[in-house]
């Protein structure tokens, strides 16, 4: 079972992915996690990615399709995996289509304002890098994580100016991969507005674990 999560940045991909990983024993591979690790642990790629990072903008199409090439190659994919983040733009899709033509892509659909109200509000534990949201998850105690006691922050790109510029790049460079896959019959929309609970259980009913 491959999937691709697809959609704006804020439409509950990254939260959904967690519990189907759970539940379906399959690794959940994030694109922006592994890069903002390698930011955190100061690496080659690190220092090289984190100014474009934080201003919202696309890493190269080269570094990223690298990366998961390398990643898909390690054996706890073999049994399928989900994507998040990733592919971004038509290259990438069409470099990810030579090494594994057969995904279902989940296109994550929500509207602007909900998307800006969730970014601005989310917030991310500098230890385990679980989500939180001040408004509608937040954590027992105030800027402490609950699984791991780490402190909560919030990502540079998650502030106002770069909320707006992701937004661009998500319709200019990766929405048209709706259309790629559409025409490919390989999408699936669900309604990224949903909690994640129930997404997740219209999630199980549609593709039942093997
Ligand atoms: P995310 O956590 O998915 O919102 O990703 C955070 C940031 O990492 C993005 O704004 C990009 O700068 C970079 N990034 C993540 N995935 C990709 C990708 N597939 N292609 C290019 N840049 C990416």
């Amino acid at each position: 079972m491959n999937f691709i999560f697809l959609g704006p940045p804020g439409a509950g991909k990254g939260s959904l992915a967690v519990k189907v990983a759970e539940d379906y024993k399959i690794p959940h591979i994030s694109t922006g996690d592994i890069f903002r690790a390698a930011i955190k642990n100061q690496t080659p790629l690190g220092v090289k990615v984190k100014a474009i990072i934080d201003s919202g903008s696309l890493v190269s199409d080269e570094i990223t399709c690298e990366l998961v090439k390398d990643r898909l190659s390690q054996p706890d994919t073999k049994k399928g995996f989900i994507l998040d983040g990733f592919p971004r733009t038509i290259p990438q899709a069409e470099m990810f289509t030579t090494i594994c033509p057969d995904v279902t892509v989940i296109n994550f659909q929500i509207a602007d304002d909900v998307v800006i109200k969730r970014l601005s509000t989310r917030r991310v534990c500098k230890k385990c890098g679980a989500n939180y949201n001040i408004l509608t998850l937040p954590p027992k105690t105030e800027g402490v994580c609950d699984e791991c006691g780490g402190e909560l922050y919030q990502r540079d790109d998650d502030k106002q100016e770069s909320i707006l510029h992701r937004m661009d790049v998500y319709r200019e460079q990766t929405e048209p991969l709706i259309d790629f896959y559409r025409k490919k019959g390989q999408i699936k929309d669900i309604d990224g507005a949903t909690q994640t609970a129930q997404l997740l259980e219209e999630f199980k009913k549609l593709f039942p674990a093997e």
